[in-house]
């Protein structure tokens, strides 16, 4: 039964799984495909242990199908190859090459699950009093008020 968001449960991303594999890699998907509802920067994950895939839960929500089966066919690509001895991980010319081939995503889709970074200083326009809020301290010496072009100082960092 699908649920009321529509968002893909552990048994239907474990049938795609298997799915696009068959399709795809023309072998089959033997292990577990889990939902990782943690990450937030990757989209899915390979491990080496065990064989299992994890995804990461934003991405079975219908709106990003096609980031999902992207993502499936990355981590896909490094299972099959982990499981043929051959070279599995992202700078081995077997992954980057069967990655091409069945057109999986090379990196996790940016769909805005990057945490922002708080900025830490303060600084302040001397001629206008406009405060600007940075992540990394900047030279105040080289920057000068947006607004007006007036000197900055540093208030707070
Ligand atoms: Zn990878
Ligand atoms: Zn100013």
């Amino acid at each position: 039964m699908p649920n009321s968001s529509g968002e893909l449960t552990e048994s239907e991303l474990q049938e795609l799984v298997e799915h696009v594999s068959l399709s795809f890699f023309n072998r089959p998907f033997l292990h577990q495909a889990k939902i990782n509802r943690r990450m937030t920067t990757t989209g899915g994950r390979y491990h080496l242990t065990d064989h299992h895939l994890e995804i990461n839960a934003h991405f079975l929500q219908p709106q990003y199908h096609d980031e999902l089966v992207g993502i499936i066919k990355h981590e896909l690509t490094h299972y099959h190859l982990h499981l043929q001895n051959r070279g599995y991980r992202h700078r081995d010319t077997d992954f980057k090459l069967l990655l091409k081939k069945v057109g999986g995503s090379r990196y996790a889709p940016d769909i805005g699950l990057r945490k922002k970074q708080n900025p830490k200083f303060v600084y302040k326009c001397q001629h206008c009093g406009q405060k600007f809020k940075r992540v990394r301290r900047i030279n105040v010496r080289r920057y000068a008020c947006g607004k007006c072009g007036g000197p900055l100082r540093l208030v707070k960092g």
